[in-house]
Parts: C-alpha cells; structure tokens; sequence
C-alpha cells in the first residue's frame, strides 16, 4: 500500500493532471483510464486524458469516452501511464511524459520497464483496474455506477472473462464489489462479447482458412493481412477474439495470431493455455506482456514473422 499512498501525495499537490492511453488500446487501457479520470475529478479540477490511438468501436458505450482527446499543448504537471508496460508503447504521449514534470507509472506487466518517477507495479494484479480500484480507495474517493462500469470492464476482459489463472479471490472480491454499484452487466456484456459485426464475422470466417499447426498440434498461428481485411471490408481492430479462438482447440497450448499492420510490420499477438510462458517467448524479440498473453511488433515479412516465432516457440512447448 506505501506505493499508493506515495502516488495519493503527487495527485493531490499536482495542478494539472493527463492521463494517457497506449498504442491500440485495449479493455483494461480505456477502463482504467476512464475509472481513475471520473475518481479523480470528483476531488482534481484539472484532469484531461491524451489520446493517442483510435479506440476500438466495443468500448464507445462507456460513460466519458468522449473524454478521450488530442492533447492540448500546455505543460504537464503530472503524467499517469495505465496499464502501459514500456514508454515507446505511449507513442505520441512518450514525448508527453518525457517533458512533464512528473511520471506515475501504474501498471500490472510484470515485463514493465519501470519509466516513471513513482513505478507502481503489481503483476499479481488481474488488471491495472484493480490496481486503479486501490488507488480510488487509498485517495478515499466514493465509486459510482459509471466508475464500477468502466472497472469492471477491464477486469473482464483482461481476465478473458474471470478466466485466466490471474484471477483470484481479490479480483472476484472487487468485481463483487464494483456490483454494488448496479452496474449494468447485461450492457457491458453485449457490448463486449455479443456485438460483432458482419465484418468481423466475415473477418474470423476468411481467417480462419489461414490457421496452421505447428509442434504436433501444441502451436496453432492464424493471419490477417491486409488482403484478408480488403475482402472482409474491416478493420484490424476486428481481429479481436481470434487467438483467443484458436487457442480454445483443445491440443493448442500456444496460438499466435500474426496481423499485417502494413508490409514488414506485424504485430503479433500470442497466447498460451496451461504452461508456456508467452511474455518470455515475447521479450525475446523485444516485446512482452504477461505469462499467457504477450505481444510484440517484427518488422519482417508475414511469412519471416511467423518462421522466426515457431522456430523460438517449438523449443518451449
Ligand atoms: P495483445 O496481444 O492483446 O496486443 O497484448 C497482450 C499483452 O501483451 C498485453 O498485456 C500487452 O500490453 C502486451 N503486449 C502486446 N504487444 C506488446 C509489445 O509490443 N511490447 C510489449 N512490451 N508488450 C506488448
Ligand atoms: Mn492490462
């Protein structure tokens, strides 16, 4: 708890506050982005958040979403990166952060790289919205339905649904209480779990002719190129759920899904069921993440990309 009492001094003396989000933002990016903006401004005047990649259509029913903005220019008091592991996945809020006055870093990958002046790091933790529940908690700041939504959502999704072996008796017993709040769980529910449109579905179908196996089965892949995206007339971010797919086959322990972002830049997205420790495989390469799900960018060919990472991965399995 010292951390979170070290983090309450910096926020009640800073000025201004800017709250980033990272490079493709996910559930647990926006959730705990939006969960600590709402907390905070009920005691700080000055709080904005920084856009710095689009956010997925999933997560646009969320209570201040709108929120969410191009930097404004002025100087940064203090700067809070979420759930974001190293500071070149800030993008554009790298040179942000660099030229505030003050960087917290709360995050729960146990690869982070530790950028800020106060690091405040639990890899225990399911989610950053548990760690951004503590912090609410030790600023003595009441949640709310719109609080308790935006939290909820990322301890879901980051828990693939309560889950991974990262939920516990701490995440069930704050998603417990996040429901005190009545939050609207059929919403959030169709929302983020029953809302695919016809472009995505036509996305998975198309992709799923790509799908190889690997290792006698233990390592499955799965493509999407730009190609694929043309002739399904949908976005990258659509992608969502596929490795998640191809792991759920019952002999995969590890699926890694490979997305061509443009020529020679893949963003690899890996994840493993019961053993395999993905954010090592993942480090080797210059990513990272967490023990079942890791990521990293090549800056190969689809092809070279997926070579390279069977060839690291057949020795793990
Ligand atoms: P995803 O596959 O959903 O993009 O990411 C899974 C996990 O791996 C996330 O927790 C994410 O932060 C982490 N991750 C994904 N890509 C990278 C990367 O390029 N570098 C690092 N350090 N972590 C990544
Ligand atoms: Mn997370």
């Amino acid at each position: 708890m010292s951390n979170y009492l070290e983090a309450v001094k910096i926020i009640n003396k800073s000025k201004n506050i800017y709250i980033a989000s990272h490079i493709s933002p996910d559930g647990d990016n926006i959730g705990s982005i939006l969960g600590l903006y709402m907390g905070l401004k009920k005691i700080k005047n000055d709080v904005n958040i920084i856009k710095v990649d689009e956010v997925p259509d999933y997560l646009n029913f969320l209570e201040n979403i709108d929120k969410i903005k191009d930097y404004d220019g002025r100087e940064v008091d203090l700067f809070i990166a979420l759930d974001c592991a190293d500071i070149d996945r800030l993008g554009l809020g790298k040179e942000i952060a660099l030229n505030s006055k003050y960087i917290l870093n709360l995050d729960h990958h146990k690869s982070n790289t530790e950028y800020g002046d106060l690091n405040i790091i639990d890899p225990k933790a399911s989610a950053t919205c548990e760690m951004v529940y503590y912090l609410l908690k030790s600023l003595d700041i009441e949640l709310d339905k719109e609080i308790s939504e935006a939290l909820y959502v990322g301890i879901s999704t980051d828990t693939g649904s309560f889950m991974y072996d990262s939920t516990d008796y701490e995440t069930h017993l704050i998603a417990s209480h996040l429901l005190s709040y009545n939050i609207d769980l059929a919403k959030i529910n169709v929302n983020l779990y029953q809302s695919k449109t016809m472009s995505q579905a036509l996305l998975h179908i198309k992709a799923l002719d790509t799908v190889r196996f690997y290792g006698g089965g233990k390592i499955a892949t799965i493509k999407v190129t730009q190609s694929i995206l043309g002739k399904a007339n949908a976005k990258m971010e659509e992608a969502e759920g596929l490795v998640e797919f191809i792991r759920s086959i019952d002999i995969v322990e590890v699926a890694i899904l490979l997305k061509e972002k443009a020529e020679n830049e893949i963003k690899v997205s890996c994840r493993s069921k019961t053993y395999v420790d993905v954010s090592a495989a993942m480090k080797e390469f210059g990513g990272g993440g967490h023990i079942r799900a890791a990521g990293v960018t090549l800056n190969t060919s689809i092809d070279q990309a997926e070579d390279l990472l069977i060839k690291s991965l057949e020795k793990v399995i």
